[in-house]
């Protein structure tokens, strides 16, 4: 039942929030509802839930018009940039910027709607030759050009963890992406903040938390097995 599972999700984010010393306003739980049916959706958003996060474009447009208008869309997929105009205005944030060429479109069709997009990069933190992302080393350039971009604004950092079967497998690299952040935020870069870290799963959020995360992506957790 989604009421329960939660229920249970936002009980551990608060216990896990409680043992780092922070506060559980400082954590926002997104709901990932991929691959779900809008009915389970709505259940979520009666339960409270206002943020959704989907990673195919497609069905976060299609979703959307169907729920509350108060719900903050989160894209959180690999991106492809033929899919970039559909999603400007429509996401509160893209998590999943993986390399210049992208954020470049997400400039040009923002500039070209008259609208702002803000961004997350994604970094390959654990360097998985299956995943998606800048590798750490280039992240200081690609946010060199990109800070430069009117329509587009960096506002922190995102990975994707490696499959564990323990999530204190991941803590090293939850902490790696931290300092990172913490890092790049102390350079001041105009146009670029770092008071997202969008991190931890259903395997792993309350490590993640424990380690930083500002945004927690918990599917499974909340919706039940894909
Ligand atoms: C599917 C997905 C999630 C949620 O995964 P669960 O293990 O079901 O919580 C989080 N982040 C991204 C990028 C995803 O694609």
């Amino acid at each position: 039942m989604i009421k329960t599972q939660l229920e249970e999700v936002r009980e551990r984010i608060e216990a896990a929030c409680l043992r780092a010393g922070r506060s559980s306003s400082e954590v926002t739980l997104i709901a990932v509802s991929k691959t779900k049916p809008v009915s389970m959706l709505k259940e979520a958003y009666d339960c409270g839930a206002r943020a959704f996060g989907e990673n195919r474009v497609q069905e976060l447009i299609s979703k959307k018009p169907e729920l509350p208008e108060d719900i903050r869309w989160h894209m959180i997929g690999h991106l492809q940039r033929n899919k970039v105009s559909q999603v400007i205005g429509k996401a509160v944030l893209i998590h999943s910027v993986d390399s210049l060429r992208l954020a470049q479109q997400i400039e040009t069709e923002a500039a070209r709607k008259g609208l702002e997009a803000d961004i997350l990069l994604e970094v390959n933190v654990a360097r998985e030759e299956s995943k998606y992302g800048f590798m750490m080393e280039e992240v200081e350039e690609a946010i060199m050009l990109i800070k430069n971009f009117s329509h587009v604004h960096i506002k922190g950092l995102m990975t994707i963890a490696p499959f564990v079967e323990n999530p204190e497998e991941n803590r090293e690299i939850f902490k790696k992406l931290f300092d990172f952040a913490v890092d790049i935020g102390s350079k001041n870069i105009d146009n670029v903040t770092m008071d997202v870290l969008s991190m931890g799963m259903t395997g792993d959020y309350e490590v993640a938390i424990e380690e930083g995360a500002t945004m927690v992506r918990v599917g499974t957790g909340i919706f039940g097995a894909r």
